[in-house]
């Protein structure tokens, strides 16, 4: 590599929303560098849904298509790594310098971080072999898939109420979990009122068995499920947040404005770590990473072009 190149963009992930911004960078001609690892959030999936056009698809299909469209444009350069990545990001607008794990340094004008989450998921054996599948945390990617079967739903916290109100439509027979907690008077009023079962006995374990899941209890009841949803703990996947001192918002994601700008010049995120203005949190689904991405692209292009007339 060309130590001495400074690219007019850096993007640092090749998720749906670096792939999108690559494509979007290389159409107007701006020198754009894609680095990435090789693991994406929903690596634990082999069919992604609600995406026009490729509902039902490996993930990974996807990606490779978007990743062949932007290799066309002579201005895209890809740079896989087989470590950590990059590993730091310093400078200012106009000067940004990335630092990679068994690469050259790379410099830029422009970083966009497209570096995603990762989840962390209910300490429960059988949760992580399923999970993609006959598990899933997001309603919308796997809930038509468990339609009209009973739907588990893991946890007692509030959000167990919204969630088995969502899922009413797909389901009459939907299975709160507590795992042992004791939900609130309030939600398990909302419970009953919604028709949810309550089970407050521990989760022993999960596992498959054909096309479902069966739940085993603490004193060895068992349960077969649909599916089951759960709640995920998830984290920024890179410390580049940290490292630039961006505003978080308070669920840890990167505020960005409508353009996915952060709070640092020059610096753009798009996708799941990212939180646009009047949402409560990130919508994480690979469509509206893409356009994400693609935003934050035209920002970059739009924000030199005004700097060139200034
Ligand atoms: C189990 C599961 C199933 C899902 N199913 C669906 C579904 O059906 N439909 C749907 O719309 N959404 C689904 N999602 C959500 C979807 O996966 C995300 O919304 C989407 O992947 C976000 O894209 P992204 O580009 O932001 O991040 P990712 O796709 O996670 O990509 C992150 C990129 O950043 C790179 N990276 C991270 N750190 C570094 C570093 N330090 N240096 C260099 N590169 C780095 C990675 O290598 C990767 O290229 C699912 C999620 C999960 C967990």
């Amino acid at each position: 590599m060309d130590n001495s190149h400074r690219y007019d963009v850096a993007v640092i992930g090749a998720g749906s929303a670096g792939l999108q911004a690559a494509q979007t960078l290389g159409r107007m001609h701006q020198s754009a560098i894609v680095i990435s690892t090789d693991h994406y959030r929903n690596d634990p999936t082999g069919h992604m849904h609600n995406f026009l056009g490729h509902d039902g698809a490996p993930p990974a299909e996807l990606r490779l298509a978007a990743r062949k469209d932007a290799e066309a444009y002579d201005d895209v350069r890809f740079l896989d790594t087989t470590g950590a990545g990059v590993t730091r990001i310093s400078g200012e607008l106009g000067a940004f310098v990335l630092e990679i794990e068994g690469e050259p340094t790379v410099h830029a004008r422009r970083v966009l971080l497209a570096t995603g989450v990762r989840d962390t998921l209910p300490d429960v054996p059988g949760v992580a072999e399923n999970f993609g599948d006959l598990v899933a945390h997001c309603p919308f990617c796997h809930g038509h898939e468990y339609a009209g079967t009973p739907i588990g739903i893991l946890g007692a916290g509030a959000h167990v109420g919204a969630m088995a109100s969502m899922l009413q439509p797909l389901s009459a027979d939907r299975v709160v979990l507590t795992h042992g907690e004791t939900p609130d008077e309030a939600t398990r009023a909302l419970l009953d009122r919604l028709g949810a079962t309550v089970v407050t006995d521990p989760v022993a374990a999960v596992r498959r068995a054909e096309d479902r899941l069966v739940v085993t209890l603490a004193d060895g009841t068992e349960l077969t499920l649909g599916g089951m949803i759960v709640k995920t703990d998830w984290r920024q996947a890179a410390p580049f947040a940290e490292q630039l001192d961006l505003e978080l918002s308070e669920v840890g994601a990167v505020v960005v404005d409508a353009f996915g700008r952060t709070s640092l010049p020059g610096v753009y995120a798009a996708g799941d770590l990212a939180q646009g203005p009047g949402l409560p949190m990130p919508m994480a689904s690979v469509l509206v990473a893409a356009s994400a991405g693609m935003m934050a692209a035209a920002a970059c292009v739009q924000d030199a072009a005004l700097a060139r007339i200034a």
